[in-house]
This record gives structure tokens, sequence and C-alpha cells, in this order.
């Protein structure tokens, strides 16, 4: 059995900002990092964007996260199993066992997938540098491509391989891509961009069956057609993989339930991430799944981990590239809510409030609009003095 002060189940990006964050505080103490995935941590945003659109995108330089740096011990290619809270051990799928004084759950979420398609070498659900790596040999072998789900993983997907010179279909319930998120106007103008691009748009429609055959895969849609490509990217979002915390007795509500210095409710045991849920300052009770909130969530549970006791302050925005589109974003941004639109120019450069029943705001979408997210946080936070009228001319570029 190996033996650490501190232990990480799983090695994604909040596992490197919190081995960085314990280092912070606590030099010399021992950090163990047991993934199931079998690369060091790495910026997993560059897999949708940066790797397709910048030739000089360095995987060394820019996208490895050289979690190495903090003398952490990585244990790859190997999955957590169960945790024992009484003995303060993990076993993993090799049958061996790992000690530990304080232990992070960092272990995101499992990709949702389609009925009849098992993840392969063509049905690729695309959390992983293994995806990528797969996606771009396929891609560069001029495969036809297909993507379904239009949320920004899937269209940031369909947007970096089309431009690489492959073929691509996008398949989606949405009427409208990027439909569940902006308002029309703007959704109009994001769709056009694909249109323009020459991706293959099914929208209003669902993936009902799928199959893999010795060439490609065969997806079945829900009005009878069917798409034959030679790969599918599955883009359906993911569950927080809470199963190890629920099995191991802790409060699992949407995620595992943290306290504002996101202990769970055993003291010795922390979570933070995608997998996460914990009270946001200004939000409320959530659980995020961006790229912000694991960097800063990961830094301050490394912190407390090694007994720094400090609270999680930090309310996360999150962002999108796509084609030459760009937006950052703070709270629900959702048409499920009402949008009020304050453009500087209209669908280029402008900002979207997201309101509910009681016209307060919500979220805000930054659309081209750069270094404002401290500005959305404050109206955010002062969304019970604001009136409507005083939203207009507010957050400029
Ligand atoms: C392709 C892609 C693009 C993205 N782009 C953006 C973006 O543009 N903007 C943005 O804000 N966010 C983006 N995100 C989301 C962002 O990357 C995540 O929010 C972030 O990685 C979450 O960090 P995490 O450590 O909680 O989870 P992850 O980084 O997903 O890491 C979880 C790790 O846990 C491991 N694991 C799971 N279960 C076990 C187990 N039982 N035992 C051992 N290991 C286990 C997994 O293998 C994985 O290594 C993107 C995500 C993806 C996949």
């Amino acid at each position: 059995m190996t033996d650490y002060r501190y232990l990480i189940v799983g090695g994604g990006m909040v596992a490197d900002s919190a081995a960085r964050g314990v280092r912070e505080i606590d030099p010399d103490g021992s950090i163990g990092i047991v993934s199931e995935d079998v690369d060091r941590p790495y910026a997993r945003p560059a897999l949708s964007k940066k790797l397709w659109t910048d030739p000089e995108f360095d995987w060394d330089e820019k996208v490895d996260l050289h979690t190495e740096e903090t003398g952490a011990t990585f244990v790859l290619g190997t999955r957590v199993t169960a945790i024992d809270r009484t003995g303060k051990t993990v076993t993993t799928d090799d049958g061996a066992t790992h000690g530990y004084e304080r232990l992070l759950i960092a272990t995101g979420g499992k990709p949702r997938s389609l009925p009849g398609l098992e993840p392969s070498e063509r049905v690729l659900d695309y959390r992983s540098a293994a995806d990528y790596r797969r996606l771009r040999a396929l891609a560069d072998a001029g495969a036809h491509v297909a993507v379904v789900g239009g949320g920004y993983i899937g269209t940031e997907i369909a947007a970096g391989v089309v431009q690489n010179g492959a073929r691509v279909t996008l398949v989606d319930p949405d009427e409208i891509v990027g439909g569940r998120m902006f308002p029309e106007d703007l959704a109009t103008a994001f769709q056009q961009r694909f249109v323009d691009h020459g991706v293959e748009l099914r929208l209003g429609r669902r993936v009902t069956s799928g199959s893999e055959t010795d060439t490609g895969v065969v997806l079945t849609l829900d009005d009878g057609s069917v798409v034959e490509a030679d790969a599918v990217v599955v883009g359906l979002g993911i569950e927080p993989a809470t199963a190890l915390a629920a099995d191991a007795g802790l409060t699992v509500r949407d995620g595992i339930l943290v306290s504002s210095t996101l202990r769970t409710d055993d003291d010795s045991v922390f979570a933070a991430g995608d997998v996460a849920e914990y009270p946001d300052r200004i939000l409320g009770t959530r659980r995020v799944e961006h790229v912000d909130n694991a960097q800063q969530q990961g830094r301050q549970a490394g912190r407390n981990l090694a007994d720094a006791d400090e609270t999680y302050d930090h309310t996360p925005m999150f962002y999108s590239d796509v084609f030459d589109m760009g937006y950052e974003a703070v709270g629900q941004v959702s048409t499920s809510l009402r949008t009020l639109e304050d453009w500087q120019e209209p669908t280029v450069t402008g900002v979207v409030y997201y309101l509910d029943d009681d016209q307060l705001v919500r979220g805000i979408l930054l659309w081209n609009v750069w270094d404002k997210t401290d500005e959305a946080r404050k109206v955010l936070a002062e969304a019970h003095a604001l009136t409507t009228d005083m939203l207009p001319g507010r957050i400029t570029a």
C-alpha cells in the first residue's frame, strides 16, 4: 500500500490546480494522483478549439499542464473503484490500495451515450486527449464525421473539424443551432457560420438508434432518415461522476455536496470541479462544468486540503470560441429565461441579459466583449437593485 498525505482521485484540470494549491501552503507533503486517463492533466478546452485552428499550438508548451512540477506521484490508466473512509484508503481496479490523510474527489463527469453505441475507435464521447488524437487521425484522412449535439462542445468540434477539410454533419434536436442559449437573431447568425463553412445540418432531429459497421457508423433519426458516417462524436453532455462518493456514504444531490470550504460531510474528504455542488456566493447552490471553476475551485480545494480553511468565493465564468465568434458568460445562459439584448453592433458585439420571471438578471452573455466578467458578476450580485431599464449601456466593449 502507498500512503499519501494528499490523494486526488481523477487526473483532470482540478487535479492540476489542486496540486498547485497544496504546494502554496505545504511544500513537502506527498501528493498522489490516481487517474483513469492515460495522459497527465492537460487543458481540455484546447481539444475542441486551438488544436484544430492554430497549427502552432504545441502540446508540450500550451496543452500539457506539467503537473509533475508539483512533485505529485501519478498512477495513470487506473480507476478508483472504492473509498474506505474509516480506513482512509482507496482501492483501484488493479487491486491496489492507496492510503490518504486528505482526499480530493475530482472525477469530473461521465459522458452521456447514444442508444446502441458504445465508445470505440469510431464512436467518440470526446472528453480526453486520446479522443482528440483519434479524431485528428480521422479528420486528416478526410473522414465524414457526424456530430450529435449542438451544445458548446458539439459546435466547437463541428467547426474545428470542418475547418480542417473533413466533411461534417451536425445533428441536433433544436430547430436552430445555439437555440437553447442564444436569442433568435444571434442563433440565426451563429448558425449561418456553420452553413457558410459547409457543415450539413440535420436540425429538429434526434438520434433514435445507432450501430457500428466495419467501416463506419449508421445513425437512424426520429424521422426515419439515416446518417452514414466514418465516425460519430457524441456531444450530449455529462453526468457528474458521483458514484464513488455515493457508495462511500457521502451526500450527493446534483453533485457531491460540499461546503463553502469545499469539504464533503467527511472532514477529511473534499470535492471540486464538474463533480461538486457548492454554495456560490452570488448565484446560490450550483454545480459548474467549466474550466474557470475547475481551476479556481481546484486551487482552493488544494489550499484547504493543506488546512488553509478558506471560503471559495469566486463566481466562475465560461467561454467558447466557434469560427470567428467568441463569448464569455457568467450565470445561467439559457433561452428558458427571458432575454434582453444590448447590441453595440447587432449579433457582432454586445451583451445579452437573461432574466427570470421576477425580472432579476440570472445570467449575462458577453458576445465579443472581453475582460468584462467582473462587471457581469457585479450586475448579478446587485440584481435585486436593478430594473431592466438600467441594463442597456451598463456593460460595453
Ligand atoms: C473537449 C472539451 C472542451 C471544453 N471546453 C471548455 C471551454 O471552452 N470553456 C469552459 O469553460 N470549459 C470547457 N470544458 C470543460 C472543462 O474542461 C471542465 O469543466 C474541466 O475539465 C473540469 O475539470 P475536472 O477536473 O472537474 O474534470 P475533468 O477535467 O473531466 O477530469 C476528471 C478526471 O477524472 C478521471 N476519473 C473519473 N473517474 C475516475 C475514477 N473512478 N478513478 C480515477 N480517475 C477517474 C477522468 O479520467 C479524468 O481524468 C471543456 C471540456 C471538454 C471535454
